[in-house]
């Protein structure tokens, strides 16, 4: 066995269907009175249930969660958390709320429940993503991390099939960079391999039959594995051109990661084949970056950046971004490797 370090992060998971139910309670649990429920405008109506299912516990809601968490949305919520004289937020929502929560913890302390309904793993992490004038950062603190998840299958049942698909895809990155992350450790490692296996074999299912709910609860026990690996590694060069196509070009974030993956893990797996060789397992395949991309497609999940909104002229300053502040990967690479894995995303062909 290699020497590692393996930190094990705090916080509650309470797991199952219909568990939003138990919101309060944990509430009380931590001995809180006044939460603020956070969501987006599209989940309006859920966070308003949510608000009513908590009676006097919730003092108020905002639904303007917005996608890579703009420093005014988060401004504006901090003002109404001040006025409202807040003790917690529960935060509804996919990433993107889960986003907003954490923004506000970061600058207060105060304490976060989230309850995900999407897979993108966001609530297991102590990192907060946050644009300021179309530039995004990120910082790690311990004040990000939420201290209870409330992982309710049933609210998974209406998310979309596309949506489904391209988060589920988004999960799967995190695990992917978990193994050959230069952090690593043999538990995260365990825990990433589980997570995929879990998500490549439901997601298939959820596409055919989004009311599937032991495929869904497949899906999220898949989810909360991934998301834990984000939380415990650093990130290598998937996350890395992700970032500069969400932050730099505007690109959708669960759809840019379904696209670039395929590519980022065959690159890497050139350099670190036994390291991904269990992800190939796990996806019922020889190689990890091949079995990636044929998921995708088989999931009828976007497989050109060509079709998320990417340029062709934009490549070049894409590679020129990603290289001046690379992240470290187990592949080293030039600018040219970086460019050609950029033009594979670009036109979707399948890795190797
Ligand atoms: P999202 O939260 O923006 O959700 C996408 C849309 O789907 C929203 O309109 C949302 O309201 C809706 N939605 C969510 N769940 C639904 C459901 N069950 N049924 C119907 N509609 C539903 O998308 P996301 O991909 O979950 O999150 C993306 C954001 O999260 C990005 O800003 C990304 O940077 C961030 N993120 C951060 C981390 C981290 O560790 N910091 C990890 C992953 C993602």
């Amino acid at each position: 066995m290699d020497p590692f370090v393996y930190n094990a992060a705090p916080g509650r998971v309470v797991f199952g269907h219909g568990t939003m139910a138990q919101v309060g309670a944990e509430m009380e649990r931590l001995g809180l009175k006044r939460a603020l429920v956070l969501t987006t405008p599209q989940q309006d109506a859920d966070g308003r249930k949510l608000a009513e299912l908590l009676g006097e516990k919730c003092v108020g809601t905002y639904a303007k969660a917005t996608m890579h968490t703009p420093l005014a949305i988060t401004e504006e919520a901090m003002q109404l958390a001040k006025t409202l004289n807040i003790d917690c937020t529960v935060a509804l929502g996919g990433g993107s709320t889960t986003g907003l929560g954490k923004a506000i913890a970061y600058r207060t302390d105060l304490p976060q429940i989230v309850i995900p309904t999407t897979y993108a793993g966001s609530e297991m992490t102590d990192i907060l993503g946050e644009t300021k004038e179309g530039i995004k950062t990120t910082v790690r603190s311990p004040k990000i991390l939420p201290e209870v998840v409330i992982y309710d299958v049933d609210l998974t049942l209406g998310l979309p099939t596309s949506l489904s698909a391209t988060s589920g895809m988004n999960a799967i990155a995190h695990a992917v960079e978990a193994v050959y992350a230069r952090d690593r450790n043999p538990v995260i490692s365990l825990m990433s391999v589980e997570g995929i296996r879990a998500l490549a074999s439901a997601l298939p299912v959820i596409v055919k039959n989004p009311q599937d709910k032991t495929a869904r609860s497949d899906a999220l026990y898949g989810a909360w594995l991934c998301g834990v690996a984000l939380g415990a590694i650093s990130m290598s060069l998937h996350h890395k051109l992700c970032h500069v196509f969400g932050g730099s070009f505007d690109l959708p974030h669960a759809e840019t990661h379904t696209v670039v993956l395929p590519h980022a893990t065959a690159f890497n797996e050139e350099a670190v084949p036994d390291l991904l060789a269990p992800v190939a397992r796990a996806l019922g395949t020889q190689k990890a970056g091949q079995g990636l991309f044929d998921l995708a497609q088989k999931l009828g999940a976007p497989i050109r950046l060509a079709d998320i909104g990417m340029k062709a002229d934009g490549l070049d300053r894409a590679a020129d971004i990603a290289t001046q502040s690379p992240y470290w990967n187990p592949r080293p690479f030039r600018r040219e490797n970086i460019r050609k894995v950029m033009q594979d995303a670009f036109d979707g062909v399948r890795p190797g």
